[in-house]
């Protein structure tokens, strides 16, 4: 069987995704490795949920993500007999000039480490399975998929900061992420509510990441995301929307260094920093501190101010979709959110929100309001066998 690939590299862990593409792209498996470098751990399951490896490595066997990338390949050779026809990368920046998907050439892979700049966080880690696969399987297609992508439709207006236009030119722009979310979520819309997939949407993938995007006939046009996938909406550990100002602040009058800057608005800020409980909505709605139910009124009230901005972007709105780890399982969030939304038109039916129905506003309701799960891996898939092919 001919199997496709789709790898999504972290700091600290790589998940993966297997697919079969005979007779269209069907799952076959997904794992990860987890606690690269320190506690390895790698798990694998099938598409029933049933584990089929459990492994715990020590970290000098997976040092880092190429060495996790060929501990990976190794378990898929051994085990499946299938044919791997290629692979697919989640890339995070696809810089100014990638508008889709490509396969991966020297040329191709020089650009990306250009964009390290971009995204230091995440680009490197995204592109250390990629080389390690080149060098193992020179004549494997593999293929970059980014985030950006996406959003590279906006106009230049709505990708422009007011500061002068040299730093526009060298690529300080709003670029927008969870493109591949979006991508999908846009594309499944299509399928399942054809009647509203044209007109003005706004999307709301609340993950561990969060941001909004606003869809005008299936295209993006806004994104709360800016430069870095630090802007927006306020998210587990990051701080999402700031001003400048406060920047300024800790550098020249906290005296803090630029590397203490990053770790506090990238991993101890938004609900984490906010609650001083939790990073997870899960464990804020159980807990009774009143620092919890602050950080998710906080995160509440932001969403409401960025979806008026997004419908504003819009000239009005039709529909709201919630996608993600808290948009696709939290009714609770979901209530909370529609009702910042009641002047846009929303209502809610409660029964259809506890159930996590497609469509989950009332028929009065002036705006439709749905819960469509995202699957970024799958729009991995596709754009990989796309590619492969033509
Ligand atoms: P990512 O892919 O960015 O890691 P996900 O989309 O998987 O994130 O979302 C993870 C987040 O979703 C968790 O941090 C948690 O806050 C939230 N989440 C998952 N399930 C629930 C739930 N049942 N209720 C509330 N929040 C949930």
């Amino acid at each position: 069987m001919d199997v496709i690939l789709v790898v999504n590299a972290g700091s600290s862990s790589l998940k993966f995704e297997v697919f079969s593409v005979e007779g269209g792209l069907s799952k076959l498996l997904k794992g990860q490795m987890e606690g690269v470098g320190t506690a390895p751990r790698l798990r694998i399951k099938g598409t029933g949920s049933e584990m089929l490896a459990d492994h715990q490595h020590s970290p000098s066997e997976v040092p880092d993500l190429p060495a996790a990338m060929r501990l990976v390949g190794d378990w898929l050779r051994e085990r499946h007999q299938d044919r791997l026809v290629a692979v697919g990368h989640r890339v995070v920046h696809g810089g100014p000039d990638y508008d889709r998907a490509v396969l991966i050439d020297k040329t191709v892979l020089a650009d990306l480490e250009s964009y390290v700049p971009l995204a230091p966080l995440h680009q490197p880690n995204n592109l250390a399975p990629i080389r390690a696969i080149r060098q193992r399987r020179p004549d494997l297609p593999q293929v970059a998929c980014f985030d950006t992508s996406f959003h590279r439709g906006h106009s230049a207006v709505a990708d422009h900061y007011a500061i002068p236009e040299r730093f526009y030119a060298e690529g300080v722009r709003r670029y927008g992420f969870h493109g591949l979310s979006y991508e999908y979520v846009a594309n499944r819309l299509r399928e399942l509510a054809p009647e509203i997939a044209g007109g003005r949407i706004v999307v709301a993938h609340l993950g561990s990441g969060a941001s909004m995007c606003a869809l005008l006939g299936g295209h993006s046009v806004e994104s709360t995301f800016g430069f870095t996938a630090l802007d927006g909406l306020p998210m587990g550990t990051r701080c999402g929307q700031i001003d400048p100002g406060v920047i300024l602040y800790l550098l020249d009058q906290k005296g803090m260094k630029p590397d203490g800057v990053r770790d506090l608005l990238y991993k101890e800020s938004g609900l984490m920093g906010l609650s001083g409980v939790s990073n997870d909505v899960r464990a804020l709605l159980e807990s009774l501190q009143s620092s919890a139910a602050f950080a998710l009124e906080h995160f509440v009230h932001r969403i409401g101010l960025h979806a008026g901005m997004l419908a504003a972007a819009l000239g009005g709105i039709d529909a709201f979709v919630f996608t993600a780890g808290i948009g696709e399982n939290s009714p609770e969030m979901r209530k909370r959110i529609v009702a910042k939304l009641e002047w846009l038109g929303a209502k809610l039916d409660p029964e259809r929100n506890a159930k996590g129905d497609l469509l989950i506003s009332t028929p009065d309701s002036r705006l439709r309001v749905y819960v469509v799960p995202t699957d970024e891996e799958l729009m991995i898939a596709r754009h990989t066998l796309a590619t492969t092919r033509t």
